[in-house]
């Protein structure tokens, strides 16, 4: 009698095991999915020795739950800050109404509003989140949860905290993954899902092959006239400039017969004597491709030059602020808050090698305008952005700043 009490406990344990088993096979197959999709050797941001340092909290099917759909309409278009101090557009698409360890949640999902994507991408929903583990012991950007269009049913879906991933930022330089809103925060501890990685970080190298030449259409707009003839520059107040100067640019190809051509007609439109700037990017006279003219404020002959494929791949938390304007916005100048040093990547136009380069002051805010040209982001999106920003400190007017005349010694 006694043994079989103690056999029929063992019988139970065991089911007790199997069931929980049940519920978390899905999580490993999850992770077991993630795991080969962020090697290096399947385009991910790891490299196959480094995979063992992704880390997850065990599962907890608590966090497992159906949260009630709320549509959102008329929803204004909102940017939101990347890793790579640019921005991607979104709009909100819904709120989800969570109940969670006796909370009630609200969290906004958001639909991506960039102009060119494939129907399967514009079936992603981008539902981020941050909670008390953020920033301890989860990703201090927060973290994502994968969610699509199709997965909400009759005004409900299901949020399973156990499969929130880190982005790729977490684990490699070179990506631009955007911050969560604080919108999306939760104000309690998710310790399901992701943890910290905790392997070295892979330093994305920016490959040429994604560098394409120029469309054809591009190409027949080029050599609309010759080398020293300027070109037409798109307003914010023309519908189909509009687009063009809020589409992404893509990377050119160093090598491309026509670039001469091009970043010749470049320089006689920046440098026209009716409307001088000091830079101008491409996607302003209608190619979309990363390709812009800066001049060299911080050099002594202050001569213009161009760059091909530029990457801001470093800002100083120093800010400054400057006045801006630009040539596709008909009269406004305003104030804008840059960095006040950046580290540019680009390609050099001569042995097409990458090379990297510190700029300051002027010059940088400068760099920043034209390079954000290229994510089609212009310069009044960083003023609505800066309005809502409360995370600035004014520095202590008491510092003095103080430059040396004339050369450094070393
Ligand atoms: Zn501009």
């Amino acid at each position: 009698m006694r043994n079989a009490l103690i056999i029929f406990t063992i019988f139970l344990l065991n089911a007790q095991n199997i069931l929980a088993q049940t519920d978390s096979s899905e999580i490993t197959d999850f992770r077991k999915k993630q795991l080969n999709s962020l090697q290096k050797s399947a385009g991910g941001p790891i490299a196959a020795e480094n995979i063992q340092y992704v880390n997850y909290f065990p599962y907890d099917s608590a966090f497992d739950v159906i949260a009630n759909v709320e549509y959102l309409t008329d929803e204004p278009t909102i940017r939101m800050p990347t890793s790579d101090g640019t921005s991607k557009e979104f709009k909100r698409f819904a709120l989800l109404h969570i109940s969670l360890h006796g909370e009630d949640l609200t969290l906004p999902v958001y639909e991506n509003v960039s102009l060119f994507q494939t129907k399967a991408q514009s079936n992603y929903l981008f539902f981020p989140i941050m909670d008390l583990t953020t920033g301890e012991s989860s990703y201090e950007s927060g973290r994502y949860i994968d969610l699509e269009r199709h997965d909400i049913q009759n005004g409900k879906v299901r949020i399973d905290f156990n499969k929130a991933y880190n982005p790729y930022c977490a684990y490699s330089t070179g990506y631009r993954c955007p911050q969560p809103p604080k919108e999306n925060f939760i104000n309690l501890r998710i310790p399901v899902g992701e943890k910290n990685y905790t392997g070295p970080k892979n330093n994305r190298e920016e490959t040429q092959t994604m560098a394409t030449d120029f469309t054809a259409k591009e190409k027949k707009l080029i050599l609309t006239g010759q080398p020293n003839e300027k070109m037409y520059v798109l307003q914010t107040t023309v519908k189909k400039d509009s687009i063009v100067l809020r589409t992404q640019s893509e990377d050119i190809k160093f090598d491309s017969p026509l670039l001469e051509h091009l970043t010749k007609r470049m320089y006689a439109t920046v440098t026209d004597p009716e409307h001088p700037g000091v830079g101008l990017a491409a996607p302003q006279i209608g190619i979309n491709k990363n390709i812009i003219w800066v001049q060299r404020l911080d050099q002594t002959e202050k001569k213009f030059d161009y760059y091909i494929n530029p990457k801001i791949v470093w800002r100083s938390a120093l800010m400054r602020k400057g006045m801006e304007g630009c040539l596709s916005i008909p009269d406004m100048r305003e104030e804008v808050l840059r960095n006040y040093a950046i580290k540019l990547q680009h390609i050099d136009h001569q042995t097409g090698k990458q090379v990297e380069e510190i700029i300051e002051g002027f010059t940088a805010v400068i760099f920043q305008h034209e390079v954000d040209h290229l994510y089609g982001i212009l310069f009044p999106d960083r003023l609505e952005e800066q309005k809502a920003e409360d995370t600035i400190v004014p520095l202590n007017d008491n510092i003095e700043f103080s430059i040396k005349k004339g050369p450094i010694l070393p």
